[in-house]
């Protein structure tokens, strides 16, 4: 292996494990958050699926970040199941075809706007609904606007919490109309979570 592999591996070892460690730290957040305008899974649901990310870290660090990413996904559509596991596992496998090996800001652009898309076509969702692509496409805005890392963070954060007076149009949380509001959608916190720690990760100091 080359020095530059060695490296790859460990930065795809450390951003796998710092998701699945920052959602195993959120679940019951997670969970509350479902339970309040769902079925109370998603938190159950994510753990499942990171942790078999986590079991498997060995086999998926080695491997070239595109790959890693497919690999990733494909578990997590295997093991999350609900509606976020076909959801996030298509985010994951769509940015492993989208990326090269060695990403700069562009390719993560065009490939995050890649994923989103497939997301979307997935979900057949669109921001503005209340779910995850409340949180996944304010965020492609900021980072094609030149956001810093920092302002990154911070426009997760504001679109997760942009989430609470909306009305639910798509998943479970559909079917509770008006009462959907005033709560925050938790697949945007999830999708906070995963974009907070892929900034601590791959963005450098905050
Ligand atoms: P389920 O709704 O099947 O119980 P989860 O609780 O794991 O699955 O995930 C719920 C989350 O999935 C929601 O909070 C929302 O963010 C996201 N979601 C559900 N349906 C869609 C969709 N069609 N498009 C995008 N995201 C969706
Ligand atoms: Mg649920």
């Amino acid at each position: 292996m080359s020095d530059a592999d060695t490296l790859q591996a460990l930065i795809n070892g450390a951003l796998f494990q710092a998701m699945a460690d920052r959602i195993c730290e959120h679940v019951d957040e997670l969970t509350e958050l479902d339970q309040a305008i769902g079925d109370g899974d998603h938190g159950a649901n994510m753990k499942r699926g990171f942790e078999a990310i986590e079991a498997d870290l060995d086999t998926i660090a080695l491997k070239p970040l595109p790959d890693a990413f497919r690999a990733a996904g494909t578990t997590l559509v295997m093991k999350v199941g609900g509606a976020s596991g076909p959801l996030y596992g298509t985010l994951f496998m769509a940015l492993g075809k989208a990326l090269p090996a060695h990403p700069d800001r562009d390719d993560w652009l065009s490939a995050f706007g890649a994923a989103i898309d497939a997301v979307k076509a997935r979900g057949k969702s669109e921001a503005g609904q209340k779910t995850m692509l409340d949180v996944l496409v304010p965020v492609h805005d900021a980072l094609a606007g030149g956001a810093s890392i920092a302002e990154i963070r911070q426009a997760a954060a504001d679109a997760a919490t942009a989430t609470i007076p909306m009305q639910a149009t798509k998943g479970r949380a559909s079917f509770l109309g008006e009462r959907s509001i005033g709560h925050m959608d938790p697949g945007a916190r999830s999708s906070q979570l995963l974009i907070e720690t892929a900034c601590d990760l791959l963005g450098g100091p905050r």
